[in-house]
């Protein structure tokens, strides 16, 4: 038996009797998803069974190295043991900003210390992340931001808005964009700092999505003190971490076109009938269905091929683009055709016969996936200028 083979059969072993039953059913929206933090929301107690046995493995975080609390795994034992999950649909332990944003540009760009302080936290799900990019006048043109760190010696003191800051109000601590020079061009004299939100003058205000949740928040700081030792990287410096971060962060939304659970076409005949060869019986649908199936399996793959090509740990780069357009693209169709396989039952809001609204509330949530991360048309900028090298004019 080689190494791998030997990996895969103790993973198999360790999983079936470690994953409990409930974590092998597909997620129910957003909602679902645990997300860990001091006070985290549990909707069933197995997430946080299910967090802890994988974290103590490293799991939660396979490919991070061991000494930050990661599973120290290579990129093959990676592929192993995510195949192993979906043979047995078991869902993720442990989704955060923290895994897939904050952590990659720690690992890049930290001082030892960072490191040593957040990444173990992260990896076990103790501290929920939040991210203070946009501000009302700094979205597309993130750099124009105004939030101001004024310098105090050990410390900056911190004034300014964010907006659009997915869960504030439910994260620990934030990694924030700030200025701290004026001076230059708009891309020089941002830094990249990270602050407790329990600190005294931070506050949130939660906005509401036309879904009818409210995920994010108007965050505001007033003389807000953050200390020199959690500023990352050098300060005014901060434009080259946040495009890192960022190119991390929209291969995380890109994975939002990868398909699970039962598939459309399943679900198609079961709720809309087939006919006499056992094929959905609406024509113009089943060939929607099937083109969007024939297009999630080939976005899978390239997903699967580019990313083995990539550096370990390194992320997709500015290429990251192309997949957060397609992906996101994808997701939105998908959406567009659950609305119409669930037919009059899809539209209802509230109430058990309608599960309160899920497929009409996902779908209307899924139109902020081509805003979320940077939009679609700012996508279709980077590709043509940093994938495909054109020219400005
Ligand atoms: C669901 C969701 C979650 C979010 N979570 C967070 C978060 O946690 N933290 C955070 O910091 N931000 C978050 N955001 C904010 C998000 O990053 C911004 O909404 C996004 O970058 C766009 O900025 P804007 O909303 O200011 O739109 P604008 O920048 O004002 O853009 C308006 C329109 O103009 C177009 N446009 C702008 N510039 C160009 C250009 N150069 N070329 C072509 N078209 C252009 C845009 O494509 C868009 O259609 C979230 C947004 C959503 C929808």
């Amino acid at each position: 038996m080689s190494d791998l083979e030997q990996f895969r059969s103790e993973t198999r072993a360790w999983l079936e009797e470690n994953c409990p039953a409930t974590m092998c059913v597909p997620i129910d929206g957003f909602e679902d998803l645990f997300m860990g933090g001091r006070n985290p929301e549990i909707d069933h107690p197995d997430q946080v069974i299910w967090c802890d046995r994988m974290a103590a493995r490293g799991w939660t975080v396979p490919h991070w190295p061991k000494e930050y609390g990661g599973g120290g795994l290579s990129k093959e034992e990676v592929k192993v043991l995510r195949q192993e999950m979906r043979r047995i649909n078991a869902r993720n332990p442990l989704e955060s900003f923290g895994i897939s944003m904050l952590g990659p540009a720690l690992l890049e760009f930290g001082n030892e210390e960072q490191k040593q302080e957040h990444l173990p936290k992260i990896v076990r799900g103790d501290i929920r992340w939040c991210q203070g990019y946009s501000e009302p006048g700094a979205g597309s043109d993130l750099a124009s931001l105004q939030t101001k760190a004024d310098d105090h010696g050990d410390h900056y003191i911190v004034n300014g808005q964010k907006v659009w800051t997915s869960y504030a109000d439910k994260a620990d601590w934030i990694f924030c964009l700030v200025r701290t020079d004026n001076s230059g061009t708009k891309h020089h004299g941002i830094s990249f700092v990270l602050f407790d939100m329990e600190t005294p003058g931070v506050t949130t205000r939660p906005i509401k999505l036309i879904s009818g949740s409210s995920p994010f928040c108007e965050t505001f700081f007033d003389d807000v003190t953050v200390w020199k030792k959690n500023l990352m990287g050098e300060e005014g410096k901060g434009w080259t971490i946040a495009k890192y971060l960022l190119t991390h962060e929209r291969e995380m939304i890109s994975a939002f076109g990868s398909a699970s659970g039962k598939s459309l076409g399943e679900q198609a005949v079961e709720s809309m009938g087939a006919d006499s060869s056992g094929r959905l019986s609406n024509s113009v649908l089943r060939q929607n269905i099937a083109q969007y199936q024939l297009d999630t399996r080939v976005f899978a793959a390239t997903m699967s091929r580019v990313g083995d090509e990539a550096k370990a740990g390194k992320g997709l780069g500015p290429a990251s683009s192309i997949f957060k357009y397609y992906g996101t693209e994808l997701n939105k169709r998908r959406n567009e055709l659950n609305l119409a396989v669930g037919g009059e039952t899809a539209l209802g809001w509230d109430g058990d016969a309608y599960n309160d609204g899920l497929v009409s509330r996902t779908w209307l949530r899924s139109k902020g996936n081509s805003i979320e991360g940077g939009t679609t048309e700012v996508q279709l900028n980077i590709i043509s200028k940093r994938v495909l090298g054109l020219p400005d004019e």
